[in-house]
């Protein structure tokens, strides 16, 4: 009996190490996967999306990297925002994108834009940027020639630790730039990120 009773004591000792290791291992991996609680994506527009600009309009999705996916995401990430979207950008004209921003200020997301005097000198950046401020959705450039407000990056829910995410790069907000250009974006939750473009945010929002 009692040699019975050791060895169903060292099998369930066995069983809690293997369960606890398996358990540190999973978290230390979820750091680095969409699954858990750190969160990071690449976003890579490169010369995999080169023939993509066809399947913007049609809705054709060509593979997992096609620009229409792209769209996707950053229309998803864009409509999950609960309280607040901080978007600074050089160049915005993606329609889509524009819907999302009205969308988010009509379920009450607080909205701020900025971007560069650059903008406003294209039509369809005019009247984007137009439809924006007639529903009530704040905006700032820069407006000095000596400099550019070059950023692209975008503060979702910047206020709150476990909601808080963003995305940066050096994507425009363009259709064009998802198919034409050689560019990236990250999106992460990363609070350290968050926090210096926070900063960056808020400083320039008064500068402007
Ligand atoms: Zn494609």
């Amino acid at each position: 009996m009692l040699p019975q009773i050791l060895i169903i004591s060292i099998s369930s000792v066995s069983i809690l190490i293997i369960y606890m290791i398996k358990k540190k291992y999973k978290k230390t991996l979820n750091q680095f996967t969409e699954d858990g609680k750190f969160y990071h994506q690449l976003i890579s527009v490169d010369m995999k999306n080169f023939n993509c600009k066809p399947h913007l309009f049609e809705d054709n999705l060509c593979n997992k990297w096609c620009s229409l996916s792209y769209k996707k995401t950053l229309q998803k990430f864009i409509s999950s925002a609960n309280l607040s979207i901080c978007l600074c950008v050089y160049m915005l004209t993606l329609q889509s994108l524009n819907y999302e921003l009205l969308m988010a200020h009509k379920r009450g997301v607080i909205i701020r834009v900025i971007t560069d005097k650059g903008m406003i000198q294209t039509k369809p950046v005019k009247a984007h940027l137009k439809k924006l401020k007639e529903n009530g959705i704040p905006y700032k450039m820069q407006l000095s020639q000596q400099s550019m407000m070059h950023h692209k990056f975008c503060l979702i829910d910047k206020e709150n630790k476990e909601l808080a995410k963003m995305f940066f790069g050096s994507l425009n907000l363009t259709s064009q730039g998802l198919h034409s250009n050689f560019d990236n974006i990250i999106l992460t939750n990363n609070l350290n990120i968050i926090e210096r473009f926070s900063e960056e945010f808020e400083e320039l929002w008064n500068l402007f």
